[in-house]
């Protein structure tokens, strides 16, 4: 029997996550094939290759090596390799996760080939069409022909823009479903150096900071560094390369609490989730991922496309502004254990069920 063949676009390090979760689901089923395309856009070893090494990705059949330049000459370079490649491969179907330009490109190019896309983590929105990624997500929506969504309240926002109910599948966070497998070896499996910063600080709040809305205005970021020197205990901060190099442009000290790390693997980050006191983030992410791992999250940004977790009282948006951050970390202390056992995005299984949905809408 002719297997299903899918075309995975992956570029940037959540995309890693998401996809461990379904090529393992994707190799145990007999019905499936499926080739790997990477688009470069994140190439550093703390950033990719860390991740395909640890969780057991297959290796990218193509890498694209496209990375570095402006949103518009990396989406036009992508689309124009990823056309290609599809052209060679002649897929069943490309997937696509999340809100990159990765997904963009890839969308653009298999939806003008006619190949069906499949979206996952579909129909998620903050409202702001300042963030790239909004447009992003936007865009590949409506071009998709098989949506995933991780909960109710997506799936609503894609009937409410139209889109074919009989395409939306509530398939519940792949993100989840990678939590579950890996969450486990998360100890023995995370770094030497995690390890000893988790023994050393028995109270630590868990820091990351990368979206362009931050880091890429000096006085935010400033303000935000600040806000952050207010936590009373350590503030264990693996620091996103973009980031990096913005600090150093902007000549910006980080605050006397915060002990800064280089990005680390996905079971060091389990592990520093799972034993924070609170997660301070603006990542989309690492929001579910607190969650998960019944960590209060403390949100860096105006809004969130998580809003089930702020509706919860596990989640707090403050932005930049100091009193809604202190106000946030003085609440913490008071959520009970009994909200986190909600399971807003799903139960873990949502690779099987994306598999399941894929083979009766294409086999
Ligand atoms: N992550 C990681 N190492 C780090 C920081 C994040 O493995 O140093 C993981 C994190 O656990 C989550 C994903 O990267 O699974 C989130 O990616 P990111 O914050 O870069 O992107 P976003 O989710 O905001 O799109």
């Amino acid at each position: 029997m002719k297997k299903i063949k899918l075309v995975t676009v992956v570029g940037a390090r959540p995309q890693f996550i998401k996809a461990s979760a379904l090529s393992a689901e994707v190799i145990e089923n007999d019905l499936f094939e499926e080739v790997i395309i990477h688009t470069g856009q994140h190439f550093d070893a703390d950033m990719s290759d860390i991740f395909f090494n640890e969780l057991g990705i297959p290796k990218p059949k193509y890498n694209l090596g496209v990375g570095g330049g402006s949103h518009g000459e990396n989406t036009g370079v992508m689309i124009i390799e990823l056309e290609k490649a599809f052209n060679i491969e002649q897929p069943n179907a490309v997937v696509l996760y999340g809100d990159t330009d990765s997904t963009l490109a890839g969308a653009i190019a298999a939806s003008k080939l006619h190949i069906p896309v499949v979206h996952i983590e579909a129909g998620l929105r903050s409202f702001n069409k300042r963030m790239p990624e909004e447009i992003n997500r936007i865009l590949t929506d409506h071009v998709s022909s098989v949506l995933f969504t991780p909960s109710v309240s997506s799936r609503n926002q894609l009937l409410k823009e139209g889109l074919p109910s009989e395409n939306i599948c509530i398939s519940g966070d792949v993100m989840f479903d990678a939590t579950q497998k890996f969450g486990k070896m998360a100890k023995q499996q995370a770094s030497k150096e995690v390890r000893t910063q988790v023994e050393r600080n028995s109270k630590y709040a868990l820091l990351t900071l990368h979206r362009a809305e931050n880091v890429d205005h000096k006085e935010r970021l400033e303000t935000i560094l600040n806000n952050i020197s207010l936590v009373e205990f350590p503030v264990l901060f693996p620091i996103h390369p973009r980031t990096a190099i913005r600090l150093k442009q902007y000549k910006l000290e980080l605050p006397a609490n915060v002990i800064r790390l280089n990005p680390v693997g996905y079971f060091s980050m389990l592990y520093l989730e799972k034993n924070a006191e609170v997660v301070l983030t603006d990542s989309g992410g690492v929001q579910k991922e607190a969650f998960f791992s019944k960590v209060p999250c403390v949100t860096l940004r105006d809004e969130t496309e998580w809003l089930e977790l702020v509706e919860l009282g596990v989640n707090f948006i403050v932005g930049d502004d100091q009193l809604k951050f202190t106000k946030a970390i003085s609440k913490i202390k008071n959520i009970e254990e009994s909200v986190y056992s909600v399971n807003v995005y799903g139960d873990g299984s949502s690779s099987s069920q994306i598999l399941n949905f894929i083979s009766s809408r294409l086999g």
